[in-house]
């Protein structure tokens, strides 16, 4: 031990979560749920512990999930048809149809606030999801990680993991450093659980995953799937100065179903009438066709931002949307036009029902495995691009894998202390890990990073 203690500072735990975001604190909360006594170590190199790290961490608005009124076979359906082109692992597909409500209504009892109505039951809008669209707390990073301290789950911010530590094809720890003095840190632990993201171009701040899980898990030798559905075309809006938006700020989320040329005529209907799922490639060639017609510009019929259910977000969501919106320069309500464009969002670590990767004692959850799960089929992470879904992936994933991995990690401990690290494996993981720092001349990092 004394030779590892040489190489940075050494940290033990039953099980290590990479990554606070949702799928990570709601990993973190259903393994201890699964064993109180198992000692559970969440790190992340954001702040995880107040709620800042991760996608949602301040911008969750909108939860799906199959309501009371709807079948859940038509979701499967739906997912199969429209969405997926029948390559989704069905089983998978339909266990998260069937219990989408469950883990809804058990947010409330993790802290997160949901908007309910007068009878006290969940309010949700059929809007812009078929089935139900809930508002959601943006602070529910931080309600669950506050939930996961009370049982007793330990945090550690500015901590970025890069390697898994492995002893023959098995997971026995992992490295990385602490990103603010870059002290190097070594895990000793039987069971690791990624849930450190998904990897996208930039798409706006907070949208832009470097995809270090991936690279970790390929490293481990992890199997990947569904790569090759990593990209997909989405609306950008274009501003009056040409410069183009996408995501949140571009309102693309609500385009595809509300298009319409420079004649006024509802493009949307004419195409694909009905609600659909955000990516769907048809409102891309609508938006083609009607160009060569020379109806173009096509813009976005934003009178849907007085639709009521958009009022049903909650009160801080929409309050926060606003703000937004404003400081982007694009009042909520006004038409805006629209372009297709490419962006994409990688998440292909492959991982069975159980969250497990086929690496022994490694599991993925949340956007990191998303298409590497194959529920969605052939889309990118989070399956399926319909709104809301990204968080309801990251809860189901989460709560599948965090007490498949307390499972793993009793059974490992009930043989024994565990293996020793190997230091020498520990030195050569460090030595290539801070090599850049060494470099010399050349190009800066952020020559290297445009
Ligand atoms: C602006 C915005 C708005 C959104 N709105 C909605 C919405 O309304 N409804 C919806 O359903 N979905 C929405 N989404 C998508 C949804 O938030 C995500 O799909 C979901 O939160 C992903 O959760 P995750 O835990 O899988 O990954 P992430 O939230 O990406 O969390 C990954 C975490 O891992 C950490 N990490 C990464 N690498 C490392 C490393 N090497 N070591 C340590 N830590 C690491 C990161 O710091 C991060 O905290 C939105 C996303 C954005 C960006």
């Amino acid at each position: 031990m004394a030779q590892l203690d040489s190489l940075g500072k050494v940290l033990s735990a039953d099980i290590l979560i990479v990554g606070g975001g949702i799928s990570g604190l709601t990993a973190a909360i259903t393994a201890k749920e699964t064993d109180p006594s198992l000692d559970v170590l969440l790190v992340d190199k954001a702040v995880a512990s107040k709620g800042y790290a991760g996608m949602a961490g301040r911008t969750a608005g909108l939860l799906s999930f199959v309501t009371g009124e709807d079948d859940p076979e038509d979701f499967v359906t739906y997912n199969l048809k429209e969405i997926g082109c029948y390559l989704n692992d069905q089983v998978l597909l339909r266990d998260m149809a069937h219990c989408s409500r469950r883990i809804t209504e058990q947010l409330a009892t993790w802290g997160v606030e949901i908007l309910h109505n007068e009878k006290g039951k969940i309010d949700y809008a059929k809007w812009p999801f078929p089935w139900g669209t809930a508002a959601i707390d943006p602070d529910m990073c931080l309600n669950m990680s506050d939930h996961a301290k009370k049982l007793g789950v330990r945090f550690m911010d500015h901590i970025a993991v890069v390697d898994l530590l492995k002893q023959g094809e098995r997971v026995i720890g992992a490295v990385g450093f602490e990103v603010q003095n870059g002290e190097f840190h070594i895990f000793k632990c039987s069971t690791v659980i990624l849930a450190n993201g998904s990897q996208n171009y930039d798409i706006t701040l907070l949208w832009c995953g470097t995809g270090n899980g991936l690279a970790t898990a390929w490293r481990a030798g992890a199997e990947m799937r569904n790569a090759e559905f990593g990209c997909m075309c989405d609306f950008a809006r274009v501003d009056p100065k040409g410069w183009l938006y996408y995501g949140v700020h571009g309102g693309a989320h609500i385009a595809h179903d509300h298009l319409q040329n420079a004649k006024g005529e509802n493009v949307s209907e004419k195409y694909r009438p009905g609600l659909h799922s955000s990516m769907d490639p048809v409102a891309a060639n609508a938006w083609l066709q009607e160009f060569k017609l020379g109806n173009a510009p096509i813009s976005v019929d934003a009178s849907i931002f007085s639709h009521p259910a958009f009022f049903k977000f909650h009160p801080k969501a929409l309050d926060q949307m606003h703000r937004e919106a404003v400081k982007a320069n694009f009042p909520m309500g006004q038409p805006y036009q629209v372009v297709p464009g490419f962006i994409g969002e990688l998440g292909c670590v492959r991982v069975n029902h159980q969250m497990a990767t086929t690496v022994p004692g490694l599991f993925a959850v949340g956007n990191v495995a998303g298409s590497g799960s194959a529920r969605g089929g052939a889309v990118p992470t989070p399956p399926a691009k319909i709104h809301g879904t990204g968080i309801l992936n990251a809860l189901f994933m989460g709560s599948k894998g965090g007490p498949a991995a307390a499972l793993h990690a009793k059974t490992v401990k009930s043989f024994g202390p565990g293996a020793d690290l190997d230091p020498a494996q520990v030195q050569a993981l460090k030595t290539r890990i801070l090599a850049p720092m060494e470099r010399q001349g050349s190009l800066t990092a952020h020559e290297l990073i445009h």
